[in-house]
């Protein structure tokens, strides 16, 4: 990769050599650690005839069989697969399944941007002028103007100095992550980080340490016995937990950051649009300044109803991911629909923050709502995702089913994507949703919990 920076090019010849120098010993050192590994791999068997099966046939390989035992216990049981049903509308605070309305809590439309004319307008116009494709990777010829307005724009509401959009929230994360952080470094995340980050700490091959759930008290005993043993050292937080609906005390923990020279990363697929009076994010709701955080991640699928991630930073951080990031350079640009889409509607964000404001309400209400019935709402702290704990992966399937008959959307969260006792319903509040649609709501799951007769769907709130 030739960079393209200027600044890159005014190094000495000497300076230019060291470089050269540094990258042939580590491709020299990469090769002698890939033949110690294959000198080291264990053997399986005696002869090619003995290899089982399962080391080689697809229809064997290990996470099929967890799922033919999930979906055979459903089957037992009598209870319907709740899992990719087929939405034939804009998903906002309602939906079509099938020739049916339903009252939705299960799309992460929480501003009511998706299908929003402007926003639809916007992603024609871009078919109309570049196509649906950027046909390469950025670095070579995927660049379009779009991309730089989106980036641009990005960075404004996070206060930062640039920022990167990848095609993926999901690989924003693993691939800034995997780029960034390497062996001798230690990636401290928290205990209920979305698999995103889990993923980006093990391609890093960095030491990965889960920290409990929003306690920067026992971080920072894990700090003062850990900083000095690791080179970088990382802390990911999440702005508002996807699966639980609460938010990290932003403040203590960059307090943690200066104390102990760390770098601080805070994913804000959820809440942006949610949090803040205008919807820029955590950093507007506690009122602190945009370099506080290093690595600003966010999603363009939730608010921004588009697809994709970015990461918004120093244009020292920016400019490192464009060169290195494999999730960036080699892979296609944002398709330029998407990336007008998701532009299109920030701008309607910003523009239009009484959106914000009445999703704020919606949250906070339907919050009240549910534990006004006894429900237990597990760490939520009524913002847009309301989550009630069923105890089990069984309880929460027959729970969303027993909603769906009564015309009501709201997806189970079960195990593995929450351990097995933390299984639930997890309801993503919309600015649409009218106060009888979250009245008719919490009267039926009231009356369907209270027919399960599980105890753990009443236990009280945290
Ligand atoms: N981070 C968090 C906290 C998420 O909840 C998600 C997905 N919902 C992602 C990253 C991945 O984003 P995307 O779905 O846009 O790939």
């Amino acid at each position: 990769m030739i960079p393209m920076n200027n600044k890159l090019f005014g190094l000495t010849g000497a300076d230019k050599k060291k470089i050269i120098d540094r990258i042939r010993n580590r491709n020299r050192e990469d090769r002698k650690d890939r033949e110690t590994e294959l000198h080291q791999g264990q053997k399986y068997s005696n002869k090619i005839e003995d290899i089982p099966e399962e080391y080689y046939k697809v229809e064997l390989l290990p996470g099929l069989k967890q799922l033919q035992i999930q979906l055979s216990a459903a089957e037992k049981f009598g209870i319907d697969n709740p899992f990719f049903k087929v939405h034939e509308s804009v998903a906002s605070n309602e939906t079509r399944i099938g020739d049916k309305t339903y009252i939705n809590y299960s799309s992460y439309n929480y501003l009511g941007l998706c299908g929003h004319p402007r926003v639809s307008k916007a992603a024609k116009d871009a078919i109309d002028r570049y196509g649906t494709s950027a046909s390469a990777s950025r670095p070579v010829s995927g660049e379009r103007p779009i991309h730089r307005e989106l980036e641009r724009k990005l960075a404004e509401i996070h206060n930062t100095e640039d920022c990167v959009v990848f095609v993926s929230g999901h690989a924003t994360n693993v691939t800034t992550i995997g780029c960034l952080f390497g062996k001798d470094d230690l990636i401290l995340h928290d205990a209920l980080a979305h698999n995103s980050i889990i993923q980006g700490a093990v391609l890093s091959g960095a030491k990965r340490l889960p920290f409990p759930h929003n306690d920067y008290v026992s971080l920072d005993k894990i700090l003062e016995e850990n900083r000095i043993k690791y080179k970088k050292v990382l802390i990911v937080l999440e702005g508002i937990y996807s699966m639980d609906g609460d938010i990290p005390q932003l403040p203590e923990f960059i307090a943690l950051k200066k104390k102990h020279k760390l770098l601080l990363m805070v994913d804000e697929a959820h809440s942006l649009g949610v949090l803040g009076s205008t919807g820029r994010g955590i950093k507007e709701y506690f009122g602190i300044n945009g370099n506080d955080i290093d690595i600003s991640m966010g999603t363009l699928s939730k608010t921004l109803c588009s697809c994709g991630g970015y990461i918004a930073g120093k244009r020292a951080l920016v400019e490192n991911l464009k060169f290195n990031a494999p999730g960036f350079v080699y892979s296609v640009g944002m398709s330029p629909p998407l990336a007008a889409a998701a532009l299109a509607a920030l701008e309607i964000m910003i523009n239009e923050p009484e959106r914000v404001n009445r999703l704020r309400n919606v949250g906070r209400k339907f919050y009240e709502m549910v534990k006004g019935v006894g429900l237990n709402t597990g760490f939520c702290q009524g913002f847009a995702i309301v989550p009630v704990i069923a105890g089990s992966s069984i309880s929460g399937v027959k729970l969303s089913n027993a909603l769906l008959e009564n015309h009501i959307n709201v997806q189970p969260i079960i195990y593995p994507a929450v351990e097995e006792r933390a299984a639930r319903l997890r309801f993503f509040l919309c600015a649409s949703h009218t106060e009888e649609q979250l009245q008719y709501t919490v009267e039926i799951l009231a009356r369907e919990c209270k027919k399960q007769k599980n105890s753990t769907m009443y236990s009280i709130s945290r």
